[in-house]
């Protein structure tokens, strides 16, 4: 099942982000950026060394404190498929003073915004924050897809941005509570 949205620059798919062939993947990444759990474990699993050295770089100049919540950062993909992997940190639900939609959206709108400064066409996410970080699904897909809306609208850099669920179930929750602009297109 794929459906698209957006004219077709927005593809919802059930998968592997390690596995997406998209120009760029984002990293579901904690502020350390040197590893944790879930997606961001995968990640550095499959892509090996190239990532870490790049994040342990990042560190220790432009972000010795760690990756503040909702920025993100560029490293090479390493022996991933996708040439690049794009660190954000999402918002550990509850945890910001009542700031989690707001930073949750930045994750979207800065990781896109990084892919087009470096001309990288084809972004692949996955559900950002709703893992380990408790946000919870139809919220998070409500401020997810409107993020992006918000970012195509000024863009014409990023022509598909790929959204990778873990699960049928979470891909169906998302289509329920997505906030497109346009209506879906489903193939
Ligand atoms: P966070 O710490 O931001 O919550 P997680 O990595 O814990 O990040 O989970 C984010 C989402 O990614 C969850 O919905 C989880 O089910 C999903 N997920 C976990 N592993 C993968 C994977 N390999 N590919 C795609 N999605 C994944």
């Amino acid at each position: 099942m794929t459906t698209n949205f957006l004219d077709g620059r927005v593809i919802v798919a059930v998968g592997d982000i390690t596995e997406q062939d998209t120009h760029a993947i984002v990293n579901a990444a904690n502020s350390t950026l040197l590893g944790g759990g879930g997606v961001d474990d995968a990640i550095h699993g499959k892509g090996g060394r190239a990532i870490y050295d790049e994040c342990l770089k990042i560190r220790q100049t432009v972000y010795p404190g760690g990756l503040p919540t909702g920025k993100a950062v560029i490293t090479p993909g390493g022996d991933l498929k996708a040439r690049f992997v794009i660190h954000t940190v999402g918002p550990v639900y509850g945890m910001n003073g009542g700031r989690d939609a707001e930073l949750l959206a930045d994750c979207y709108f800065n990781s896109l915004a990084l892919a087009a400064e470096k001309n990288l066409r084809s972004v692949a996410f996955p559900s950002i924050s709703t893992g380990a970080f408790h946000y919870p699904k139809h919220e998070a897909a409500r401020i997810s897809s409107r993020a992006i809306n918000d970012f195509l609208d000024l863009d014409d850099i990023v022509s598909e941005v790929r959204l990778v669920f873990f699960s049928e179930s979470d891909a169906r929750m998302f289509l329920k509570h997505q906030n497109f602009i346009a209506g879906p297109k489903t193939a």
